[in-house]
Protein backbone atom coordinates (compact mmCIF):
# COMPACT_ATOMS: atom_id res chain seq x y z
CA UNK A 1 0.00 0.00 0.00
CA UNK A 2 1.03 3.78 -1.08
CA UNK A 3 0.88 5.70 1.96
CA UNK A 4 0.68 9.47 1.99
CA UNK A 5 -1.59 10.11 -0.97
CA UNK A 6 -4.47 12.27 0.12
CA UNK A 7 -7.13 10.03 -1.08
CA UNK A 8 -9.73 10.24 0.92
CA UNK A 9 -11.42 6.70 0.38
CA UNK A 10 -15.23 5.91 1.80
CA UNK A 11 -15.85 2.05 0.39
CA UNK A 12 -19.43 1.91 0.49
CA UNK A 13 -20.17 -0.49 -2.36
CA UNK A 14 -18.05 -2.99 -0.73
CA UNK A 15 -20.77 -2.88 2.26
CA UNK A 16 -23.65 -4.44 -0.18
CA UNK A 17 -23.99 -8.06 -0.14
CA UNK A 18 -21.40 -10.23 -1.44
CA UNK A 19 -23.03 -11.03 -4.37
CA UNK A 20 -22.49 -8.31 -5.93
CA UNK A 21 -18.97 -8.15 -6.06
CA UNK A 22 -15.63 -9.81 -5.91
CA UNK A 23 -12.85 -8.60 -3.67
CA UNK A 24 -9.49 -8.42 -5.64
CA UNK A 25 -6.56 -6.55 -6.43
CA UNK A 26 -5.80 -5.39 -9.62
CA UNK A 27 -2.82 -7.69 -11.85
CA UNK A 28 0.43 -6.26 -11.97
CA UNK A 29 1.64 -4.93 -15.14
CA UNK A 30 5.34 -5.06 -16.19
CA UNK A 31 6.63 -1.96 -17.13
CA UNK A 32 3.78 1.28 -16.87
CA UNK A 33 4.82 4.55 -18.06
CA UNK A 34 2.33 7.38 -17.94
CA UNK A 35 1.30 8.60 -21.39
CA UNK A 36 -1.26 11.43 -20.15
CA UNK A 37 -2.15 12.64 -17.08
CA UNK A 38 -5.33 14.92 -16.37
CA UNK A 39 -3.92 17.81 -13.83
CA UNK A 40 -7.38 19.72 -14.02
CA UNK A 41 -9.88 16.42 -12.95
CA UNK A 42 -7.14 15.69 -9.77
CA UNK A 43 -7.49 19.16 -8.78
CA UNK A 44 -11.55 18.66 -9.07
CA UNK A 45 -10.94 15.61 -7.16
CA UNK A 46 -8.79 17.79 -4.42
CA UNK A 47 -6.06 14.97 -5.76
CA UNK A 48 -2.42 16.48 -5.31
CA UNK A 49 -0.01 14.67 -6.87
CA UNK A 50 2.83 17.83 -6.94
CA UNK A 51 4.66 15.44 -4.61
CA UNK A 52 5.10 12.37 -6.73
CA UNK A 53 7.10 12.06 -10.34
CA UNK A 54 5.28 10.06 -13.45
CA UNK A 55 6.75 7.19 -12.33
CA UNK A 56 5.00 7.04 -9.18
CA UNK A 57 1.79 7.70 -11.14
CA UNK A 58 2.34 5.53 -13.41
CA UNK A 59 3.02 2.62 -10.56
CA UNK A 60 -0.77 4.19 -8.78
CA UNK A 61 -2.45 4.29 -12.01
CA UNK A 62 -1.61 1.20 -13.31
CA UNK A 63 -2.77 -0.74 -10.19
CA UNK A 64 0.95 -2.39 -9.48
CA UNK A 65 1.07 0.15 -6.28
CA UNK A 66 -2.57 0.51 -4.19
CA UNK A 67 -3.12 3.46 -2.40
CA UNK A 68 -3.97 3.11 1.36
CA UNK A 69 -7.27 3.28 1.64
CA UNK A 70 -8.62 1.16 -1.05
CA UNK A 71 -10.65 -1.79 -1.53
CA UNK A 72 -10.32 -3.11 -4.58
CA UNK A 73 -12.94 -4.89 -6.84
CA UNK A 74 -14.99 -6.23 -9.54
CA UNK A 75 -18.31 -5.45 -9.84
CA UNK A 76 -21.10 -7.99 -10.95
CA UNK A 77 -23.51 -6.89 -13.54
CA UNK A 78 -25.82 -8.10 -16.33
CA UNK A 79 -27.08 -6.87 -19.37
CA UNK A 80 -28.91 -7.38 -22.81
CA UNK A 81 -26.15 -6.96 -25.32
CA UNK A 82 -27.66 -5.71 -28.44
CA UNK A 83 -31.16 -7.72 -27.27
CA UNK A 84 -30.00 -10.83 -25.99
CA UNK A 85 -29.57 -11.29 -21.64
CA UNK A 86 -25.87 -11.87 -20.62
CA UNK A 87 -24.40 -12.20 -17.02
CA UNK A 88 -21.60 -9.87 -17.43
CA UNK A 89 -19.40 -7.94 -14.34
CA UNK A 90 -16.36 -6.04 -14.78
CA UNK A 91 -14.27 -8.33 -16.80
CA UNK A 92 -11.20 -5.99 -17.10
CA UNK A 93 -12.00 -3.61 -14.73
CA UNK A 94 -11.14 -2.69 -10.83
CA UNK A 95 -12.19 -0.27 -8.42
CA UNK A 96 -9.98 1.06 -6.43
CA UNK A 97 -12.40 2.19 -4.13
CA UNK A 98 -14.67 5.83 -3.81
CA UNK A 99 -12.81 8.90 -3.25
CA UNK A 100 -14.44 12.02 -1.47
CA UNK A 101 -13.17 15.65 -2.80
CA UNK A 102 -13.13 18.70 0.07
CA UNK A 103 -16.65 19.32 -0.90
CA UNK A 104 -17.53 15.81 0.12
CA UNK A 105 -18.83 14.57 -3.53
CA UNK A 106 -17.96 10.84 -3.85
CA UNK A 107 -16.34 9.48 -7.33
CA UNK A 108 -15.34 6.07 -8.08
CA UNK A 109 -12.36 5.10 -9.31
CA UNK A 110 -11.73 2.20 -11.53
CA UNK A 111 -9.16 0.88 -13.71
CA UNK A 112 -9.95 -0.05 -16.67
CA UNK A 113 -7.66 -3.06 -18.50
CA UNK A 114 -6.43 -4.13 -15.07
CA UNK A 115 -6.23 -7.94 -15.57
CA UNK A 116 -8.69 -10.91 -15.22
CA UNK A 117 -11.24 -11.03 -12.86
CA UNK A 118 -14.02 -13.93 -12.24
CA UNK A 119 -16.38 -11.82 -14.63
CA UNK A 120 -13.76 -11.91 -17.58
CA UNK A 121 -15.02 -14.84 -19.58
CA UNK A 122 -12.81 -15.31 -22.57
CA UNK A 123 -11.27 -12.29 -22.29
CA UNK A 124 -7.73 -11.27 -21.46
CA UNK A 125 -8.80 -8.79 -18.80
CA UNK A 126 -6.81 -6.04 -20.54
CA UNK A 127 -7.33 -3.14 -22.97
CA UNK A 128 -5.48 -1.23 -26.21
CA UNK A 129 -3.79 1.61 -25.73
CA UNK A 130 -5.69 3.06 -28.85
CA UNK A 131 -9.27 2.28 -27.38
CA UNK A 132 -7.90 4.07 -23.95
CA UNK A 133 -6.52 7.27 -25.20
CA UNK A 134 -10.18 7.23 -27.52
CA UNK A 135 -11.69 6.81 -24.27
CA UNK A 136 -9.82 9.42 -22.80
CA UNK A 137 -10.51 12.27 -25.36
CA UNK A 138 -14.06 11.71 -26.13
CA UNK A 139 -15.42 11.39 -22.80
CA UNK A 140 -13.21 14.63 -22.23
CA UNK A 141 -14.91 16.39 -25.75
CA UNK A 142 -18.42 15.19 -24.11
CA UNK A 143 -17.74 17.22 -20.51
CA UNK A 144 -16.92 19.88 -22.12
CA UNK A 145 -19.81 19.64 -24.24
CA UNK A 146 -21.98 20.35 -20.84
CA UNK A 147 -22.88 16.51 -21.23
CA UNK A 148 -22.87 13.81 -18.39
CA UNK A 149 -20.09 11.34 -18.64
CA UNK A 150 -17.73 9.82 -16.16
CA UNK A 151 -14.27 11.04 -16.83
CA UNK A 152 -10.76 10.14 -17.77
CA UNK A 153 -8.02 10.79 -14.79
CA UNK A 154 -4.92 9.12 -16.56
CA UNK A 155 -3.95 6.56 -18.98
CA UNK A 156 -0.82 4.59 -18.47
CA UNK A 157 0.88 2.19 -20.81
CA UNK A 158 1.87 -1.39 -19.51
CA UNK A 159 5.05 -2.66 -21.56
CA UNK A 160 2.75 -5.56 -22.44
CA UNK A 161 1.14 -6.54 -25.51
CA UNK A 162 -2.48 -7.43 -26.33
CA UNK A 163 -3.49 -9.78 -28.39
CA UNK A 164 -6.10 -8.56 -30.95
CA UNK A 165 -6.60 -9.11 -34.87
CA UNK A 166 -2.99 -7.87 -34.43
CA UNK A 167 -0.53 -7.31 -31.89
CA UNK A 168 -0.91 -3.95 -30.15
CA UNK A 169 0.29 -2.11 -26.79
CA UNK A 170 -1.54 -2.34 -23.78
CA UNK A 171 -2.79 0.34 -21.69
CA UNK A 172 -5.24 1.48 -19.15
CA UNK A 173 -7.66 3.86 -17.92
CA UNK A 174 -8.39 5.48 -14.68
CA UNK A 175 -11.75 6.25 -14.76
CA UNK A 176 -14.17 8.71 -13.10
CA UNK A 177 -17.54 7.94 -12.37
CA UNK A 178 -20.34 9.41 -9.68
CA UNK A 179 -20.83 5.48 -9.59
CA UNK A 180 -20.59 2.71 -11.67
CA UNK A 181 -24.44 1.68 -11.23
CA UNK A 182 -25.82 0.31 -14.47
CA UNK A 183 -29.60 -0.91 -15.90
CA UNK A 184 -27.22 -4.11 -15.39
CA UNK A 185 -26.57 -4.21 -12.29
CA UNK A 186 -30.20 -4.28 -11.32
CA UNK A 187 -30.80 -6.64 -14.06
CA UNK A 188 -28.07 -8.68 -12.40
CA UNK A 189 -30.02 -8.60 -8.78
CA UNK A 190 -33.09 -9.18 -10.45
CA UNK A 191 -31.54 -12.50 -12.10
CA UNK A 192 -30.92 -14.00 -8.66
CA UNK A 193 -33.95 -13.26 -7.53
CA UNK A 194 -32.86 -11.79 -4.32
CA UNK A 195 -35.42 -9.46 -3.09
CA UNK A 196 -33.63 -8.11 -0.08
CA UNK A 197 -30.54 -7.41 -2.32
CA UNK A 198 -32.90 -5.73 -4.38
CA UNK A 199 -34.42 -3.11 -1.61
CA UNK A 200 -30.86 -2.29 -0.63
CA UNK A 201 -29.81 -1.33 -4.19
CA UNK A 202 -32.38 0.67 -4.84
CA UNK A 203 -32.26 2.13 -1.31
CA UNK A 204 -28.21 2.47 -2.57
CA UNK A 205 -29.09 4.10 -5.50
CA UNK A 206 -31.49 6.63 -4.15
CA UNK A 207 -28.70 7.62 -1.14
CA UNK A 208 -26.16 7.77 -3.55
CA UNK A 209 -27.33 9.59 -6.60
CA UNK A 210 -31.15 10.90 -5.75
CA UNK A 211 -31.05 11.92 -2.04
CA UNK A 212 -33.86 14.16 -1.98
CA UNK A 213 -36.52 11.18 -2.83
CA UNK A 214 -35.41 9.49 0.62
CA UNK A 215 -38.71 9.86 2.23
CA UNK A 216 -40.67 9.11 -1.01
CA UNK A 217 -43.62 6.31 -0.46
CA UNK A 218 -42.29 4.07 -3.40
CA UNK A 219 -38.72 4.25 -3.48
CA UNK A 220 -38.50 2.11 -6.46
CA UNK A 221 -41.21 4.35 -8.29
CA UNK A 222 -39.35 7.27 -7.64
CA UNK A 223 -36.20 5.74 -8.65
CA UNK A 224 -37.50 4.80 -12.06
CA UNK A 225 -38.90 8.22 -12.72
CA UNK A 226 -35.59 10.03 -12.17
CA UNK A 227 -33.22 8.11 -13.67
CA UNK A 228 -35.45 7.55 -17.26
CA UNK A 229 -36.04 11.23 -16.75
CA UNK A 230 -31.82 11.58 -16.54
CA UNK A 231 -31.41 9.56 -19.38
CA UNK A 232 -33.91 11.42 -21.39
CA UNK A 233 -31.99 14.47 -20.74
CA UNK A 234 -29.20 12.93 -21.49
CA UNK A 235 -30.02 11.00 -24.33
CA UNK A 236 -31.50 14.59 -26.02
CA UNK A 237 -28.10 16.22 -25.12
CA UNK A 238 -26.23 13.17 -27.71
CA UNK A 239 -28.51 14.12 -30.27
CA UNK A 240 -27.81 17.99 -29.90
CA UNK A 241 -24.06 17.44 -30.61
CA UNK A 242 -24.42 14.38 -32.74
CA UNK A 243 -23.02 12.30 -30.49
CA UNK A 244 -23.33 8.20 -31.32
CA UNK A 245 -22.53 6.33 -28.28
CA UNK A 246 -22.85 2.74 -30.60
CA UNK A 247 -23.45 0.20 -28.20
CA UNK A 248 -26.27 1.24 -26.06
CA UNK A 249 -26.37 -2.05 -24.33
CA UNK A 250 -28.46 -1.99 -20.93
CA UNK A 251 -24.73 -2.45 -18.91
CA UNK A 252 -24.01 0.48 -20.52
CA UNK A 253 -26.40 2.66 -19.34
CA UNK A 254 -25.80 4.25 -15.98
CA UNK A 255 -28.47 5.19 -12.95
CA UNK A 256 -26.77 8.15 -12.58
CA UNK A 257 -27.31 9.68 -16.16
CA UNK A 258 -23.86 9.63 -17.14
CA UNK A 259 -22.72 8.66 -20.21
CA UNK A 260 -20.17 5.28 -19.85
CA UNK A 261 -18.03 3.07 -22.08
CA UNK A 262 -16.39 4.80 -25.10
CA UNK A 263 -15.97 1.78 -27.51
CA UNK A 264 -17.40 2.44 -30.52
CA UNK A 265 -18.75 5.67 -30.24
CA UNK A 266 -18.31 8.64 -32.32
CA UNK A 267 -20.05 11.88 -33.81
CA UNK A 268 -21.54 12.39 -36.91
CA UNK A 269 -20.20 14.82 -39.75
CA UNK A 270 -23.14 14.87 -42.47
CA UNK A 271 -26.65 14.64 -41.11
CA UNK A 272 -27.88 11.16 -41.37
CA UNK A 273 -30.44 9.82 -39.19
CA UNK A 274 -29.50 6.66 -39.97
CA UNK A 275 -26.10 7.10 -39.35
CA UNK A 276 -24.15 3.46 -37.76
CA UNK A 277 -20.26 3.59 -37.38
CA UNK A 278 -19.83 0.33 -35.12
CA UNK A 279 -18.69 -2.17 -37.34
CA UNK A 280 -20.66 -4.93 -35.38
CA UNK A 281 -24.16 -3.16 -35.78
CA UNK A 282 -25.37 -4.65 -38.71
CA UNK A 283 -29.16 -3.75 -37.89
CA UNK A 284 -28.72 -0.31 -36.71
CA UNK A 285 -29.88 -0.99 -33.68
CA UNK A 286 -27.86 1.99 -31.90
CA UNK A 287 -28.19 4.12 -35.69
CA UNK A 288 -28.00 7.90 -34.10
CA UNK A 289 -31.80 8.52 -34.59
CA UNK A 290 -32.47 4.88 -32.81
CA UNK A 291 -31.05 6.04 -29.63
CA UNK A 292 -34.27 7.55 -28.18
CA UNK A 293 -35.76 3.90 -28.79
CA UNK A 294 -33.22 2.55 -27.39
CA UNK A 295 -33.37 4.06 -24.56
CA UNK A 296 -36.80 3.62 -23.80
CA UNK A 297 -35.86 -0.13 -24.29
CA UNK A 298 -33.32 0.27 -21.89
CA UNK A 299 -35.66 1.58 -19.35
CA UNK A 300 -38.42 -1.07 -20.07
CA UNK A 301 -35.78 -3.66 -19.27
CA UNK A 302 -34.86 -1.23 -15.78
CA UNK A 303 -38.23 -1.23 -14.51
CA UNK A 304 -38.68 -4.91 -14.95
CA UNK A 305 -36.09 -5.45 -12.40
CA UNK A 306 -38.37 -3.37 -10.36
CA UNK A 307 -41.68 -4.86 -10.48
CA UNK A 308 -41.56 -6.69 -6.85
CA UNK A 309 -40.71 -3.31 -5.13
CA UNK A 310 -43.60 -1.57 -7.68
CA UNK A 311 -46.45 -3.67 -6.02
CA UNK A 312 -46.15 -6.85 -4.07
CA UNK A 313 -49.13 -8.06 -6.54
CA UNK A 314 -47.79 -8.87 -9.94
CA UNK A 315 -50.51 -7.50 -12.04
CA UNK A 316 -50.98 -4.36 -10.53
CA UNK A 317 -46.94 -3.89 -10.79
CA UNK A 318 -47.19 -4.86 -14.21
CA UNK A 319 -50.14 -1.97 -15.09
CA UNK A 320 -47.87 0.29 -12.67
CA UNK A 321 -44.86 -0.33 -14.80
CA UNK A 322 -46.50 0.03 -17.86
CA UNK A 323 -48.13 3.40 -17.06
CA UNK A 324 -44.48 4.61 -15.87
CA UNK A 325 -42.83 3.61 -19.23
CA UNK A 326 -45.46 4.67 -21.38
CA UNK A 327 -44.41 8.34 -20.37
CA UNK A 328 -41.17 7.82 -22.30
CA UNK A 329 -42.60 9.17 -25.35
CA UNK A 330 -44.33 12.68 -24.68
CA UNK A 331 -41.12 13.98 -22.11
CA UNK A 332 -38.84 12.99 -24.82
CA UNK A 333 -40.31 14.30 -27.75
CA UNK A 334 -41.09 17.40 -25.05
CA UNK A 335 -37.21 17.14 -24.38
CA UNK A 336 -36.12 17.02 -27.99
CA UNK A 337 -38.33 19.92 -29.16
CA UNK A 338 -36.71 22.26 -26.05
CA UNK A 339 -33.35 21.16 -27.24
CA UNK A 340 -33.75 21.93 -31.08
CA UNK A 341 -35.47 25.45 -30.25
CA UNK A 342 -32.48 26.56 -28.26
CA UNK A 343 -29.83 25.24 -30.98
CA UNK A 344 -32.25 27.41 -33.80
CA UNK A 345 -32.96 30.07 -30.94
CA UNK A 346 -36.09 29.96 -30.26
CA UNK A 347 -36.80 31.68 -27.11
CA UNK A 348 -40.40 31.94 -27.16
CA UNK A 349 -43.13 29.61 -28.80
CA UNK A 350 -44.99 29.50 -31.98
CA UNK A 351 -47.19 27.01 -33.58
CA UNK A 352 -44.67 26.47 -36.26
CA UNK A 353 -41.64 25.68 -35.01
CA UNK A 354 -41.81 22.09 -34.89
CA UNK A 355 -42.22 22.39 -38.76
CA UNK A 356 -39.52 24.46 -39.07
CA UNK A 357 -37.18 22.41 -36.94
CA UNK A 358 -38.32 19.35 -39.00
CA UNK A 359 -37.98 21.36 -42.35
CA UNK A 360 -34.53 21.97 -41.57
CA UNK A 361 -33.76 18.61 -40.67
CA UNK A 362 -35.06 17.29 -43.84
CA UNK A 363 -33.16 20.33 -45.73
CA UNK A 364 -29.71 19.10 -44.28
CA UNK A 365 -30.18 15.01 -45.29
CA UNK A 366 -30.78 15.68 -48.39
CA UNK A 367 -27.80 17.70 -48.69
CA UNK A 368 -25.55 15.31 -46.63
CA UNK A 369 -24.47 18.55 -44.71
CA UNK A 370 -22.15 18.84 -41.79
CA UNK A 371 -24.63 18.76 -38.54
CA UNK A 372 -21.92 21.01 -36.32
CA UNK A 373 -21.58 23.50 -39.11
CA UNK A 374 -24.90 24.06 -39.77
CA UNK A 375 -26.01 25.27 -36.71
CA UNK A 376 -23.05 27.52 -36.43
CA UNK A 377 -23.80 28.97 -39.80
CA UNK A 378 -26.64 30.67 -38.96
CA UNK A 379 -24.96 32.32 -36.04
CA UNK A 380 -22.32 33.42 -37.90
CA UNK A 381 -21.75 32.26 -41.56
CA UNK A 382 -17.79 31.35 -40.19
CA UNK A 383 -18.03 28.13 -41.77
CA UNK A 384 -16.73 26.00 -44.28
CA UNK A 385 -18.71 25.75 -47.46
CA UNK A 386 -21.58 23.13 -47.48
CA UNK A 387 -23.59 22.09 -50.53
CA UNK A 388 -26.99 23.15 -48.20
CA UNK A 389 -26.34 26.66 -48.29
CA UNK A 390 -26.72 26.72 -52.28
CA UNK A 391 -29.86 25.00 -51.77
CA UNK A 392 -32.84 27.45 -52.75
CA UNK A 393 -35.16 25.76 -50.89
CA UNK A 394 -32.34 26.35 -47.64
CA UNK A 395 -32.06 30.40 -48.85
CA UNK A 396 -36.01 30.37 -48.30
CA UNK A 397 -35.81 28.72 -45.07
CA UNK A 398 -33.06 30.79 -43.57
CA UNK A 399 -34.97 33.70 -44.50
CA UNK A 400 -37.71 32.34 -42.40
CA UNK A 401 -35.86 31.71 -39.62
CA UNK A 402 -34.62 34.96 -39.46
CA UNK A 403 -37.70 36.68 -39.51
CA UNK A 404 -38.63 34.08 -36.84
CA UNK A 405 -36.19 34.61 -34.25
CA UNK A 406 -36.11 38.67 -34.79
CA UNK A 407 -40.25 38.34 -33.94
CA UNK A 408 -40.69 38.18 -29.73
CA UNK A 409 -37.25 38.93 -28.42
CA UNK A 410 -33.93 40.33 -29.18
CA UNK A 411 -32.03 38.61 -31.67
CA UNK A 412 -28.68 39.01 -29.27
CA UNK A 413 -30.29 36.29 -26.89
CA UNK A 414 -31.25 34.12 -28.99
CA UNK A 415 -27.46 34.03 -30.71
CA UNK A 416 -26.32 33.59 -27.17
CA UNK A 417 -28.26 30.84 -26.62
CA UNK A 418 -27.67 29.32 -29.89
CA UNK A 419 -23.94 29.68 -28.77
CA UNK A 420 -24.10 28.30 -26.03
CA UNK A 421 -26.16 25.21 -27.28
CA UNK A 422 -24.01 25.00 -30.49
CA UNK A 423 -20.50 23.34 -30.39
CA UNK A 424 -17.81 24.90 -32.74
CA UNK A 425 -15.49 21.68 -32.31
CA UNK A 426 -16.89 18.39 -32.09
CA UNK A 427 -13.36 15.27 -32.09
CA UNK A 428 -13.93 14.77 -35.76
CA UNK A 429 -13.36 11.04 -36.74
CA UNK A 430 -10.47 12.07 -39.27
CA UNK A 431 -8.29 14.18 -36.88
CA UNK A 432 -9.77 11.66 -33.96
CA UNK A 433 -7.47 8.98 -36.01
CA UNK A 434 -4.94 10.89 -36.99
CA UNK A 435 -4.00 11.90 -33.26
CA UNK A 436 -4.25 8.48 -31.97
CA UNK A 437 -2.26 7.33 -35.23
CA UNK A 438 0.89 9.16 -34.19
CA UNK A 439 0.28 8.34 -30.57
CA UNK A 440 0.39 5.14 -31.10
CA UNK A 441 4.07 5.86 -32.54
CA UNK A 442 4.44 7.24 -28.83
CA UNK A 443 4.30 10.97 -31.05
CA UNK A 444 1.32 12.94 -28.55
CA UNK A 445 1.45 16.07 -30.32
CA UNK A 446 -1.49 15.78 -32.38
CA UNK A 447 -3.42 14.61 -29.72
CA UNK A 448 -2.72 17.00 -27.49
CA UNK A 449 -3.84 20.09 -29.99
CA UNK A 450 -6.32 18.21 -30.63
CA UNK A 451 -7.54 18.09 -26.66
CA UNK A 452 -6.89 21.70 -25.80
CA UNK A 453 -9.51 22.42 -28.77
CA UNK A 454 -12.08 20.10 -27.84
CA UNK A 455 -11.98 20.89 -24.62
CA UNK A 456 -13.13 24.73 -25.37
CA UNK A 457 -15.77 23.53 -27.72
CA UNK A 458 -17.85 26.81 -27.80
CA UNK A 459 -15.04 28.91 -28.13
CA UNK A 460 -13.97 30.60 -31.20
CA UNK A 461 -10.72 31.05 -32.29
CA UNK A 462 -8.53 31.30 -35.13
CA UNK A 463 -7.17 28.69 -36.19
CA UNK A 464 -9.97 26.93 -36.53
CA UNK A 465 -11.11 25.75 -39.78
CA UNK A 466 -8.53 22.50 -39.48
CA UNK A 467 -10.53 21.44 -36.60
CA UNK A 468 -14.36 22.40 -38.42
CA UNK A 469 -13.70 21.00 -41.45
CA UNK A 470 -15.35 17.87 -42.70
CA UNK A 471 -13.18 14.90 -43.38
CA UNK A 472 -11.73 14.83 -47.11
CA UNK A 473 -14.35 13.06 -49.51
CA UNK A 474 -11.90 10.03 -49.42
CA UNK A 475 -12.24 9.75 -45.66
CA UNK A 476 -16.10 9.70 -45.13
CA UNK A 477 -17.07 5.81 -44.72
CA UNK A 478 -16.06 5.75 -41.33
CA UNK A 479 -16.53 2.77 -38.74
CA UNK A 480 -15.45 2.18 -35.42
CA UNK A 481 -14.48 -0.74 -33.47
CA UNK A 482 -15.80 -2.10 -29.73
CA UNK A 483 -12.66 -0.95 -28.23
CA UNK A 484 -10.82 -3.93 -26.82
P1 LIG B 1 -18.10 -3.34 -23.04
O1 LIG B 1 -18.38 -3.74 -24.44
O2 LIG B 1 -16.81 -2.61 -22.85
O3 LIG B 1 -19.24 -2.66 -22.40
O4 LIG B 1 -17.87 -4.71 -22.26
C1 LIG B 1 -18.84 -5.70 -22.15
C2 LIG B 1 -18.38 -6.76 -21.19
O5 LIG B 1 -17.24 -7.45 -21.69
C3 LIG B 1 -17.99 -6.23 -19.83
O6 LIG B 1 -18.37 -7.19 -18.87
C4 LIG B 1 -16.50 -6.15 -19.93
O7 LIG B 1 -15.88 -6.22 -18.66
C5 LIG B 1 -16.16 -7.36 -20.77
N1 LIG B 1 -14.91 -7.22 -21.49
C6 LIG B 1 -14.64 -6.40 -22.54
N2 LIG B 1 -13.37 -6.57 -22.96
C7 LIG B 1 -12.81 -7.51 -22.16
C8 LIG B 1 -11.52 -8.12 -22.09
N3 LIG B 1 -10.53 -7.80 -22.92
N4 LIG B 1 -11.33 -9.05 -21.13
C9 LIG B 1 -12.30 -9.39 -20.30
N5 LIG B 1 -13.52 -8.86 -20.31
C10 LIG B 1 -13.79 -7.94 -21.23
MG1 LIG C 1 -19.72 -1.93 -20.75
Amino acid sequence: MMKNLNFNFDNTYANLPDLMATKLAPIAVKKPELIIFNKELADELSLDFSNINDQELAEIFSGNKLPEGSLPLAQAYCGHQFGHFVMLGDGRAILLGEHLNKQGKRFDIQLKGSGQTPYSRNGDGRAALGPMLREYLISEAIHALNIPTTRSLAVVSTGEDVQRETNLKGAILTRIASSHLRVGTFQYVAAKQDLETLKKLVHYSVDRHYPELKDETNPAISLFKAVMKKQIKLIVNWMRVSFIHGVMNTDNMTISGETIDYGPCAFMDQYDPKTVFSSIDHYGRYAFTNQPVIANWNLARFVETLLPLINPDQEQALKIAENLIGEFDDLYQDAFHEMMKKKLGFITDEDNDKMKINSLLKLMHKNQSDYTNTFRYLINKKTPQDKLLNDPDFIIWENEWQKRIERNQSKEEAIKLMMQNNPIFIPRNHLVEEALSDANDGNMEKFEKLLKVIKAPYHDHTDQFMYTNPAPTGDRVYKTFCGT
